[in-house]
């Protein structure tokens, strides 16, 4: 039957393809305003679909575009935004350099030594965020992780949701827990984190803050590989979520090398061709370049977690960044002299300071001899001499006609050097420790 539009009908329709117009025209504009320049297409729902999130305020100083949309680690379906946090990015590479970062999580597993084979082969650098119960039983593959020039990074010791997103003192056990086994086999604790799943919908504030005061660094990613979206999910589709996401200059890749996972090792030389071809370099993340970190999810705030006491921060997490080493420079006054020690030149051990002798020494303008029969060094400082005999781990102080002060010390022996603690070293020269003080710039000790 032939259609005859009435006049009416007419009107009707033309006032639907208005509304449909305007409807898209608000669409576009709405997506264009959420997404980063480089976003395509899927970024618009995301954009429309998660408004709310402009709400949720942060201390960070969060850049607040959308990035792509990507599935958390188990597939809830959850969009994942991007934090990008201003004040610890540091600018190394030079401005056209393009760099990615391939990562793994939940291993080690014995799909670990396939991948490292094959990044082996490649030439290529990686970081896998292992699991402490897996790396408990599996050292020798977390040796072959850091021998072959990869990072290691830290990603709870057993991903249970439960108990990691149940308190901060939770997860903070775990990653303890986990930082414990791999000081253990490798000497190193890492600073890198990876929360399970990603940090959307599981970190808050509290999880953001008390872990980079603890130095710690948390990394999600830029590229969800999907490979964890659900069971099974082939090679060829996760070579296609990797490739079809659109390029930066700087990406970082989510993949897992945990059991189940070995499409994924299926997938890695054509992702690393990939990369290869449009011109990446292959690195592994450091402490040193900014995080990537999405947004906090409105939905953290209904979780009714409790906050851990102050007491607690100050037992736990305060003097946590000390274990990575001192960062800050160590200002040392003895005698009327200054001298600096920068971070690696003095060492924090069991809250003590523990300085190298000779360095220290001829900072403070002193003569240090070794006597190599005796296994001893001796230190002429104007009137003041000390003794410091290897063998039998003792130090004396002699000065003038005053009657010499001898006692045990603790020495450790680096490389060439001979170190001990500072305030041993101090007081056996007749000076005593007046102040001690800590500052975000440097440590200040003071004798007399
Ligand atoms: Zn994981």
């Amino acid at each position: 039957m032939k259609r005859n539009c009435t006049i009416s009908q007419l009107l009707l329709r033309s006032i639907l393809i208005m509304m449909l117009v305007i409807t898209v025209v608000i669409v576009m504009i709405t997506g264009q305003k959420g997404a980063l320049p480089e976003a395509n297409a899927s970024d618009i729902s995301t954009a429309s679909s998660s408004g709310s999130l402009s709400a949720s305020a942060s201390s960070h100083s969060v850049n607040r575009a959308a990035a792509p949309v990507s599935l958390d680690a188990v597939g809830t379906g959850v969009p994942t935004f991007e934090r990008s946090i201003a004040k610890t990015s540091v600018a190394k590479k030079s401005s056209n350099e393009k760099i990615v970062y391939l990562t793994f999580d939940d291993g080690p597993s014995k799909l670990t030594d396939q991948v490292l084979d094959i990044l082996k082969k490649e030439n290529a650098a990686a970081t896998f965020f292992v699991l402490g119960e897996h790396a408990k039983h599996s050292p020798e593959v977390i040796y072959r992780i850091v021998d072959a020039g990869h990072a290691i990074g830290n990603h709870s010791f057993d991903h249970k949701y439960d108990d990691l997103y149940s308190s901060f003192t939770h997860f903070w056990g775990q990653i303890k827990a986990t930082e414990e086994v791999l000081k253990e086999i490798i000497g190193v604790r890492p600073e890198l984190v990876r929360a399970p799943g990603g940090t959307y919908g599981h970190f808050d504030e509290t999880y953001f803050n008390l872990l980079e005061q603890g130095g710690y660094k948390v990394f999600d990613w830029d590229v969800d590989s999907g490979d964890s979206k659900r069971r099974g999910v082939p090679a060829s589709e996760i070579v296609k979520n990797v490739t079809s996401t659109k390029l930066k200059n700087e990406m970082i890749v989510l993949m897992h090398d945990g059991t189940g996972h070995a499409e994924t090792v299926k997938a890695l030389p054509e992702i690393i061709k990939f990369y290869k071809k449009h011109g990446y370099t292959f690195r592994a993340l450091s402490t040193e370049q900014s995080p990537v970190q999405f947004h906090i999810s409105p939905s953290v705030k209904n979780k009714g977690r409790n906050s851990p006491s102050l007491a607690w921060v100050q037992k736990n997490v305060v003097p946590n960044a000390d274990l990575f080493g001192p960062g800050q420079s160590l200002v040392l006054e003895a005698a009327g002299v200054e001298t600096r020690l920068d971070p690696g030149e003095y060492s924090l051990r069991n809250g003590q300071y523990q300085v190298p002798i000779r360095t220290v020494m001829e900072r403070l303008g002193a003569q240090v001899k070794w006597d190599q029969s005796n296994r001893t060094a001796v230190i002429v400082w104007g009137d003041v001499r000390i003794i410091i005999d290897t063998k039998r781990e003792t130090i004396t102080g002699e000065q003038g006609e005053s009657s010499a002060r001898k006692g045990p010390v603790a020495i450790n022996h680096d490389k060439s050097s001979l170190w001990i603690p500072l305030r041993t070293l101090l007081e056996s020269s007749g000076q005593t420790i007046v102040s001690v003080a800590a500052s975000q710039k440097e440590r200040r000790v003071k004798a007399q």
